[in-house]
């Protein structure tokens, strides 16, 4: 078993959608960025390519390269599967928590859990999604932006399974 920490934050700003876990939530500023800035998607592959031993996405997913731009991340989580899959991992587990004062999140949760583990192939249990205010302090708390952390467990699979 081998464990990763991803963390980011993306500032919000007018004129953007505001996708979280790849659902598009109401609200009325986005997160900023070159894909499509979704900081939970971001901190979860961080934390998948530090189990790994990988590095982390802008190694793999430079905003500089043209390609990224106004990306799905839930595409590049899939990349991020690709290259986990290559050494032979697979995601056990995937626990984050999204940092917001606002918009509300917790009417969205579920179907983020369920787009992160169908884009990493693995049943909805294996994903926990948690969000909490900072009861107004710091970045999050003024509305500047929106945090992740996530933590990932992965495993090599047992060779001759054929997974
Ligand atoms: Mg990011």
């Amino acid at each position: 078993m081998r464990f990763g920490i991803g963390y980011d934050v993306h500032r919000l700003v007018k004129g953007r959608e505001l996708i979280l876990g790849g659902v598009s939530v109401p609200f009325e500023k986005g997160l900023d960025g070159h894909s499509d800035a979704d900081v939970l998607a971001h901190a979860i592959m961080d934390a998948l390519l530090g189990a790994a031993g990988q590095g982390d996405i802008g190694r793999h997913f430079p905003d500089t390269d043209a390609r990224y731009k106004g990306i799905s991340s839930l595409a590049l989580l899939e990349r991020v599967m690709e290259i986990l899959g290559a050494d032979g991992y697979q995601v056990s587990n995937v626990d984050c928590v999204v940092v917001a004062q606002r918009p509300k999140l917790a009417p969205y949760i579920t179907r983020m859990a369920k787009n992160l583990a169908e884009a990493m192939r693995v049943p909805v249990t294996a994903v926990n999604v948690k969000a909490t205010t900072t009861e107004g302090l710091g970045f999050a708390g003024s509305g500047e932006g929106i945090a992740a952390y996530a933590v990932a467990g992965i495993k090599k699979v047992p060779e001759g399974t054929g997974q």
